[in-house]
């Protein structure tokens, strides 16, 4: 298996073709998706003692496997938060493939890691974090809400003085993305829940009331608060300002979910929704969203990220090698009080990203994006989320020339929330079941206050205001 020969150069030739046509096609079918029963049935078994040889798995792929996912990058898939990565951020994602880089640690990764790290401050700089901020990419923006959070705790248990608080508790508002309530879980914290206004942001005011509200045991255990920078079923961003202020007032840990909407900071049209992004004290941006980059990739951003290697350095044996490494000689440097303290010496160095979030093997998924970012330039970037954000504002003008259309919400972002007049709701699931099937576009309903309504989440620059209008007529 692990040599090339003239079998391996054929199927090299067969899998370099298969991704360069894919790379090509413009659009890529939507393709659709299948029962496990039929797929059985279709492709055969694969995984057998001797191996079905590669071409043959290749054709299963091609022509059974590939046809069942849907393609994330077609310009009339607005469901979810689709994707849609750069053909040079795809062609370099071959690149990572081929490389058997070691993301982990300076030690192993350095060359690596440094580009990746390159990318990262572009991010903390449109955030306008300190320079001595930085990060890692991790492989969602759920794994980074789940590690910032964790740091928060840790952070706040060290300064503490005295004994434990019953519960370790967060703050946030409903419109906090599933994952945040799932790092909730994991961690055993609890949540307060702070009103939104109208547009469903979190503004200061609601959270200092409801701060001022809490019983002294839940004020006790109150470690941090999540704002989110566009939130994930509407687009609209929290008072960052406003929260900032709070937090800053409090001394609480401020986190700041912009998975999806963080990509807006490169928009000098959305900007300023964000202000106050810089008083946050960890930051997430997932750029296989909404900046141009394949699967996973999530950009973890820390105003100080040895608060992060104090919770996340991973001790043991065998590793403790890449601590020693980055300082030979100068083993200590103690944050402070307790345990987990980290035994690295040259804070001039980069930390290893493996030390900075809960995972220790790391693929380098930041690479493909830096590759895109150094390939075209920020600006390109700038232009794409504002061709993004143009065409949700077209999406407006669309509905309005419809009357059987309605705008729910002013779009601040990308998210365009509208509704079918006279609708119910399995009219709604109907007609978006109908538009998948037929392979015309796959447009996910949602629900808002309750009601079923039609959500479109724009991050797609080959998405045209065309793309959208037959979507629309097609609900006439
Ligand atoms: C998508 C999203 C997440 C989760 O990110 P994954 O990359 O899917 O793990 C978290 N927060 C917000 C606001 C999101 O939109």
């Amino acid at each position: 298996m692990h040599r090339y020969d003239e079998a391996t150069d054929e199927l090299a030739r067969a899998v370099f073709g298969y991704a360069l046509e894919r790379v090509r096609m413009d659009p890529p079918p939507l393709d659709g998706t299948r029962s496990d029963r039929e797929l059985a049935a279709a492709a055969g078994p694969t995984v057998t003692p001797h191996g079905i040889g590669g071409l043959a798995a290749l054709r299963i792929f091609t022509d059974v496997l590939a046809p069942a996912t849907l393609s994330q990058d077609h310009p009339r898939n607005l469901s979810f938060v689709p994707t849609a990565p750069t053909e040079a951020a795809i062609l370099f994602d071959l690149v990572v493939g081929a490389s058997s880089i070691f993301g982990g640690s300076w030690l192993e990764g350095a060359g690596a890691v440094h580009a990746e790290n390159e990318a990262l401050r572009w991010l903390a700089d449109l955030a306008g974090f300190p320079a001595g901020s930085g990060g890692t990419f991790v492989s969602g923006g759920s794994a980074g809400n789940l590690s910032a959070l964790v740091t928060a705790r840790h952070t706040a248990r060290r300064l503490r003085a005295g004994p434990a608080p019953q519960r370790w508790t967060i703050a946030t508002s409903g419109g906090v993305h599933s994952s945040v309530r799932a790092a909730a879980r994991v961690m055993d914290v609890d949540i307060v829940a702070v009103a939104v206004d109208e547009r469903g942001r979190m503004t200061g005011g609601a959270l200092r009331a409801r701060l001022d509200a809490m019983s002294p045991d839940e004020r006790d255990g109150l470690f941090a608060i999540v704002a989110t920078g566009g939130t994930t079923n509407v687009g609209v961003v929290d008072d960052l300002a406003g929260v900032a202020e709070v937090c800053g007032e409090w001394g609480l840990w401020l986190h700041v979910d912009a998975a999806y909407g963080g990509a807006a900071l490169a928009a000098p049209s959305a900007r300023w929704r964000f202000a106050g992004i810089e008083r946050a004290d960890s930051l997430v941006i997932d750029p296989h969203k909404w900046l141009f980059a394949p699967y996973d990739c999530a950009a973890l951003v820390y105003r100080d990220p040895e608060l992060a290697l104090a919770t996340h350095t991973q001790h043991a044996e065998y590793l403790d090698v890449l601590h020693e490494s980055r300082a030979p000689g100068n083993p200590s440097h103690d944050e402070g009080s307790g345990a987990g303290h980290t035994t690295r010496g040259d804070p001039s160095e980069p930390p290893n990203p493996s030390d900075l979030a809960f995972h220790l093997t790391r693929r380098v998924r930041g690479l493909p994006f830096w590759f895109s970012l150094a390939t075209h330039g920020t600006d390109a970037y700038r232009d794409a989320v504002e061709t993004t954000l143009a065409t949700a504002r077209a999406a407006v003008r669309l509905i309005d020339r419809r009357s059987y259309l309605e705008l729910v919400l002013e779009p601040e972002l990308s998210v365009v929330v509208l509704r079918r007049l006279g609708w119910a709701p399995p009219d709604y699931h109907a007609w978006s079941r109908s538009l998948l099937a037929q392979g015309i576009a796959f447009c996910a309903p949602t629900t808002l206050h309750g009601e079923t309504v039609v959500r479109l989440c724009i991050v797609n620059p080959r998405t045209t205001p065309d793309d959208l209008a037959v979507i629309f007529d097609s609900m006439a």
